[in-house]
């Protein structure tokens, strides 16, 4: 889907495999084509059929991907960053605070074991240049992408800000309000959804969402703080009630009364919630 005349979104399906049955899923990778391609997020492993055969759709060749910027580590981001970089010789950018699990994916199934995890992740690459924020990554003649750091959903998780095309790349950072909470520190995610709600966007493009032009965008920024708050408030609610004992007793609860789907009782989840409860 093209976005801008330079900036195109690619929609990859992929699936969870859970002790519970399959969960289907899908993540968005975007592309900013100018003179050389820079992609943002590889998908998952084998994603890169799907980013090939757009480009070639297009009339551009695959091997002009220059540069890769991973959003953060997670499996649906990382995937397929092992074979693009293998292929194309691409550099690979990310924060910081990413890099032990992207250049050790095994060490991330260890700490974070998503189900499935190497069907999801092809692999470890090196992080070739680390962001902070506040840097400017050249995609075009004259034109760059700014560095934010917006931590919550994961330490090191980056948005990225185009202000020639007025485009905001979020990565995860915003939640979907109603869809699975996944997040690592309850009060940096909603600092940083503060951060990001304040941009003169057009176009707010997320891993997990629609692309949504400004009015959308809006509405959405103040919903996923609404539905953070919702969930803090209702995992201490729960908790008062529990105490703080079993946190996937509580992750049971705090589910039933979200009225999120039962596979939301999960490991990932609980570890969100109790980030809740941390301060
Ligand atoms: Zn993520």
């Amino acid at each position: 889907m093209q976005i801008t005349s330079s900036i195109h979104a690619i929609n990859i399906p992929f699936v969870v495999p859970t002790p519970a049955g399959q969960i289907n899923r899908s993540v968005n990778v975007f592309l900013y084509c100018g003179a050389k391609i820079t992609l943002i997020d590889s998908g998952v492993a084998g994603s890169e059929q799907y980013i090939y055969s757009y480009l070639e759709q297009i009339g551009l060749q695959p091997i002009n991907i220059e540069h890769l910027v991973l959003t953060h580590s997670h499996p649906d981001h990382v995937g397929a960053a092992k074979e693009i970089q293998r292929a194309t010789g691409c550099r690979v950018s990310a924060h910081i605070a990413e890099r032990n699990w992207i250049e050790d994916t095994n060490l991330q199934e260890k700490e974070r074991p998503v189900p499935g995890f190497h069907t999801l992740v092809g692999g470890s690459v090196t992080v070739d240049n680390l962001l902070y924020g506040g840097e400017s990554i050249l995609v075009d003649q004259g034109i760059s992408l700014e560095v934010i750091h917006t931590p919550g959903h994961s330490a090191g998780s980056i948005s990225l800000w185009c202000p020639s095309d007025k485009v905001l790349f979020t990565g995860d950072a915003v939640l979907v309000p109603g869809d699975m909470p996944i997040f690592d520190n309850y009060p940096s995610a909603v600092d940083s959804l503060k951060k990001l709600e304040n941009i003169a966007l057009e176009w707010s493009l997320s891993a997990w969402d629609e692309p949504k032009q400004t009015a959308e965008a809006k509405i959405l920024f103040t919903e996923s703080i609404d539905w953070l708050k919702k969930i803090n408030a209702t995992v201490h609610k729960v908790s008062k009630m529990r105490g703080v004992g079993d946190y996937m007793e509580i992750c049971r609860d705090v589910v039933a009364e979200l009225r999120l789907p039962q596979f939301a009782v999960n490991p990932l989840v609980a570890r969100s919630l109790m980030s809740c409860l941390a301060e």
